[in-house]
């Protein structure tokens, strides 16, 4: 009969960072952090982030915080999902809140991990107010944002000084789920030569066709980024007048960029380059 035996404990990546050398502060009881996971991809990580992860007592998580990061979380931290589950709604932010303030006030220390920069499109600032307003002490660690790091991963610059000096970050998608109407559209296809759209997919038809008659030209270059910085990731290059159909049944989530920076991805994808298989080191030929 096999038998079995624990694996080996890898060590935690916290014990290998000095904190008092980086000047890393204590994650105290009754405090909560609001900590941005990043875009996907482990390595994304802060120290502030893993440092958080070592130490909280609770990790309060939403639906795009990578299952491998989750594991980074000390053995006797509790995990606490606050996303969609099985087709259920997902907690309303007021519950969410609520949540984070009960355990911090239960003497926990509360992280709440969310994908991206908390703050970018994240309710970060919904939950930091409730935090406030009830007195619960927090701090917030940026995390990389998918509008900036995807780009990254598939080789887009944001800016190029032959392109643009002004970039737009908008969502295509209203609390309500619709496009949202408060946008003056016309000024946004005015704004700025780049354009970072979030939550846009669904939307995308109706958002091509809104820039275009805000003087867009439906030759300019669309590039969708689907599950950006992760081993699934998959880009789509485009026109806004073709995005739509180009860009149709795309997987989310999904970052949309507008604008001639998309060109540079043919020069500069990196991530194509065939990877060397783990433990083999170049020859010297
Ligand atoms: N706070 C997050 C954004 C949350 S809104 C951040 O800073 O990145 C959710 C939207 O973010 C998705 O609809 C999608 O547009 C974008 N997004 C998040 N992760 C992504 C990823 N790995 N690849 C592509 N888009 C992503």
């Amino acid at each position: 009969m096999a038998s079995w035996r624990m694996a080996p404990r890898v060590p935690l990546v916290d014990e290998m960072i000095d904190s008092a050398l980086l000047g890393l502060p204590d994650f105290e009881t009754g405090h909560v952090w609001l900590v941005g996971a990043g875009p996907g991809d482990p390595g994304l990580l802060s120290v502030l982030a893993l440092h958080a992860l070592a130490g909280a007592d609770v990790v309060v998580y939403d639906a795009l915080v990578d299952a491998r990061i989750l594991r980074l979380a000390g053995s006797g931290a509790r995990l606490d999902f606050a996303g969609k589950r099985g087709g259920r709604p997902s907690p309303s932010q007021p519950d969410i809140s609520a949540r984070l303030i009960g355990l911090a006030q239960e003497g926990k220390r509360v992280l709440r991990l969310k994908g991206g920069d908390p703050c970018v499109f994240g309710r970060g600032g919904e939950e930091a107010l409730a935090l406030a307003a009830a007195g619960v002490p927090f701090r917030i660690v940026p995390g990389i944002t998918a509008g900036i790091g995807g780009l990254a991963y598939a080789g887009i610059p944001l800016t190029h000084r032959d392109t643009n000096s002004a970039v737009t970050f908008l969502t295509g998608h209203d609390s309500d789920g619709a496009v949202p109407g408060g946008l003056d559209w016309q000024a946004i296809a005015r704004g700025a030569p780049v354009l970072v759209l979030y939550m846009a997919a669904r939307h995308l038809p109706s958002i091509a066709e809104r820039l275009v008659s805000g003087g867009r030209r439906s030759e300019e270059p669309v590039a969708v980024i689907s599950k950006a910085t992760t081993a699934a990731q998959r880009v789509v290059v485009s026109t806004l007048g073709e995005v739509a159909t180009a860009a149709a049944g795309i997987e989310a989530p999904s970052i949309v960029v507008v604008g001639e920076v998309v060109r540079f991805h043919a020069a500069l994808d990196w991530g194509r380059r065939p990877r060397r298989p783990p433990g083999l080191v170049p020859t010297a030929d």
